[in-house]
C-alpha cells in the first residue's frame, strides 16, 4: 500500500463527502460548549454591573439605589390581571431594570436573580397583605426549550431568592403543557388564546390556599391570567402576582 503524504491526505479529506460534514458538526459542538461554559466564563470574567456595565460588582450601589433594589426594594401597584386578586412590581421594564433582566436571561448571569429577588420583598409583602395570610411563592415556569438553551429558570431563581428572606414557602407548582410563540407581536385577544391552558399543576403537588405568582416581566398579564386560571381551577382561593418589571403596552395593556 503506497504511503500517502500528509498534505495529500488533507486534500483528500476536503473532498470526502463524510469529511464535508465535519465543519458543521464542529460548529454545533463548539456552540454547545460555549453554552455550557457560559456560566463558568461569567464567574471568571471581572464582575460588571448588569445595568450600567461598570466593573466591580454584578449590581453597583448606584444602580441598586436608582432602580429601587436596595434594602427590601421599591413597590409600584396597579390593577391585578384577570382572575388575580392583587398585583405589584418594582419598576418599569425600561432603562436599567430592563437591562438587568435581559443580562440575567440572555447573557447567562443567573447570580443577578439574587438582588432581583431581594428587591421583590416589599412588593411581595404588599400583595400578601392584600390577599391575607401567608402565601406560597410560585414562579411562572420557563418554556422548556428556553430552559434548555439557558440552563436555568430565571423566574424560579428570583422567587427562591425572595423566599429565603421572607417567611413564605417557595414551590414550583406549575409546569408548561406545550411551547408557545413569543407573545410580543400578538394582540391581547391573541395572547389569551395562545396562553389558554398552557399551564398545569405538577402531579402530586399539594396546593396551598394562597399563592403569589412570580415572574420577571409583566407585559399584558396574559401569562399571569393563564397561570391563575389553572391554580384557581385546582383549588387556590387567593392569587396575587408580583413581577420585577412592568412593561407599558402600546395597545390594550
Ligand atoms: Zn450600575
Amino acid at each position: 500500500m503506497p504511503i500517502v503524504p500528509p498534505d495529500t491526505q488533507g486534500v483528500r479529506a476536503t473532498h470526502d463527502p463524510a469529511g464535508m460534514q465535519f465543519p458543521e458538526r464542529a460548529r454545533d459542538a463548539l456552540a454547545e460548549l460555549q453554552r455550557a461554559a457560559a456560566p463558568v466564563l461569567a464567574l471568571l470574567a471581572p464582575q460588571r454591573c448588569g445595568a450600567c456595565g461598570i466593573e466591580g460588582a454584578l449590581l453597583c450601589a448606584e444602580c441598586s439605589d436608582e432602580l429601587g433594589l436596595t434594602g427590601d426594594g421599591r413597590v409600584e401597584r396597579g390593577a391585578a390581571p384577570l382572575g388575580c386578586d392583587a398585583g405589584a412590581w418594582i419598576g418599569p421594564y425600561e432603562g436599567g431594570l430592563g437591562e438587568l433582566v435581559r443580562t440575567l436571561k440572555f447573557h447567562s448571569v443567573p447570580a443577578l436573580s439574587e438582588p432581583l429577588g431581594l428587591g421583590l420583598q416589599r412588593a411581595i409583602r404588599a400583595v400578601q397583605q392584600e390577599i391575607g395570610g401567608h402565601a406560597t411563592l410560585v414562579p411562572i415556569p420557563t418554556d422548556p426549550a428556553r430552559l434548555r438553551d439557558r440552563g436555568f429558570d430565571h423566574a424560579a431563581l428570583i422567587a427562591s431568592a425572595a423566599a429565603r428572606t421572607l417567611p413564605y414557602a417557595f414551590a414550583p407548582l406549575l409546569e408548561r403543557t406545550r411551547a408557545v410563540p413569543a407573545l410580543h407581536a400578538l394582540g391581547r385577544a391573541e395572547r389569551r388564546r395562545v396562553m389558554d391552558r398552557v399551564f398545569a399543576v405538577r402531579a402530586g403537588e399539594a396546593l396551598p390556599e394562597r399563592v403569589i405568582l412570580i415572574d420577571d416581566i409583566w407585559t399584558s398579564g396574559a401569562t399571569f391570567e393563564a397561570a391563575a386560571a389553572t391554580l384557581r381551577a385546582a383549588g387556590c382561593t387567593s392569587i396575587g402576582v408580583v413581577a420585577v418589571a412592568r412593561e407599558a403596552l402600546a395597545h390594550g395593556a
